[in-house]
């Protein structure tokens, strides 16, 4: 419905991006100021985080990759921000040398933090089921009106030109569309509203223009490395410099540093007494060529939320990365039951009534012969004695057998 579309930047101009900005921290600000319950939720995951990482014990085994179900919603108000499901795939494929630690250039990585460099043993397909059990592909393109966007998460509802989210507790929803602000991407901490949870990037920062040349992409920004970042938040990691001069990222093996790194830095780049800024992880705001690695207390952070009693745990049960079965073929049915004169077959979809074996026997199995079967889904059963019979259907791929009452 038009007069539900909130356009809300319609200057139809995109800002220009000249370096990275990600609106997660932002919104987390506006989130916890609109709902005072969401910083007790938070807590209450910081706090099972810590108990986790304090306690390998209660930690995920390596052994246990976890698989999470992806449905990408593209959004598009012009052919160029339709980006192509090859291009959705692409950013599948980052997301999936990024947190395995498969990316060729890992081996970029400093010698001082090398042996940091972990695999965060995440992994992420496509959905292959949707909620209600049907087989998607898990890309879904929606023409919208809305130009621009913006933080306020209208993209994930569908009556303000969004698509609402698929059920956050079993796939991770992405939305790719012109963000605007300037911004590349934003996503939802754990802790937040279910119907709001998961990531969005501008259409033209997701995927990987080395993997898939011809999708739309903005450059510096065109290795799927926003996806990452954001997808990082989503999984409970803050940005490396904790969002103070010299603050806290909440994990250990991360250097103190100052503030965001941006382009290319040499490094060692020494902040805050540190030996070097960890400036090529990707939590921090260097370009997609730049930053190549999460550490291991990163990954370890990230998978308390997979632990028993963790805030992602649901989606360790997820079905939505397995293909539904083929639907039973539906079997032929004989009505009405009792009958007393003729029963009609309903046949399965595309069976040919004319073909169809039918037979009938009494409980003890012998063959009603005085029945007789039209060729066009009647059974005539007028004079069979009255009681219990079987009725066979064959159709040439299945035979039914249902028990009735001749009356
Ligand atoms: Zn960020």
């Amino acid at each position: 419905m038009a007069q539900d579309v909130r356009v809300l930047n319609n200057n139809g101009l995109d800002r220009a991006i000249t370096r990275r900005a990600c609106g997660s921290m932002e919104v987390l600000e506006a989130q916890l100021a609109a709902d005072p319950t969401q910083a007790q939720r938070m807590a209450a995951i910081e706090a099972h985080a810590q108990r986790v990482l304090s306690n390998p014990s209660l930690q995920r085994t390596t052994a246990g990759t976890v698989i999470i179900p992806v449905v990408v919603h593209v959004l598009y108000n012009t052919a160029a921000q339709n980006i192509s499901d090859a291009q959705v795939q692409s950013q599948i494929d980052v997301l999936n040398e990024d947190f395995r630690k498969l990316n060729a250039d890992a081996n970029n990585t400093p010698a001082q933090f090398a042996g940091l460099v972990a695999d965060a043993n995440v992994q992420f397909v496509l959905a292959k089921r949707d909620p209600n059990g049907a087989a998607t592909t898990g890309v879904i393109h929606k023409l919208t009106k809305v130009n621009s966007w913006g933080t306020n998460d209208a993209m994930k509802n569908s009556k303000r030109g969004g698509d609402n989210a698929w059920d956050t507790s079993k796939y991770l929803n992405l939305w790719a569309c012109n963000l605007g602000q300037g911004l590349l991407g934003y996503a939802q901490f754990p802790g937040g509203s279910a119907s709001t949870d998961g990531v969005v990037i501008l259409y033209s920062a997701f995927g990987s223009r080395a993997k898939f040349s011809g999708g739309t992409y903005t450059t510096t920004y065109d290795l799927g490395r926003t996806a990452t970042h954001e997808v990082g938040h989503w999984l409970n990691l803050r940005h490396i410099w904790g969002d103070a001069s010299c603050g806290t990222d909440q994990v250990s093996d991360t250097p103190t540093q100052q503030t965001s790194n941006y382009g290319c830095p040499a490094f060692p780049h020494v902040t805050c007494s540190n030996s070097g800024d960890m400036s090529m992880n990707y939590m921090d705001y260097t370009d997609d060529k730049c930053m190549y690695m999460f550490s291991t207390g990163q990954s370890t952070r990230m998978n308390a939320l997979f632990a028993s009693g963790g805030a992602r745990a649901s989606l360790l049960t997820s079905l939505g990365g397995t293909a539904p079965r083929a639907a039973a073929p539906t079997l032929a049915t004989a009505y009405p039951n009792p009958a007393s004169d003729v029963l009609n077959l309903s046949l399965p979809t595309g069976a040919d009534a004319s073909r169809a074996a039918v037979h009938v026997f009494d409980l003890t199995g012998h063959e009603m012969k005085q029945v007789g079967y039209n060729g066009q889904g009647q059974v005539r059963v007028s004079s069979l004695p009255r009681g219990l019979y079987y009725i066979t259907v064959g159709t040439g791929t299945d035979v039914t057998r249902q028990r009735f009452e001749k009356e």
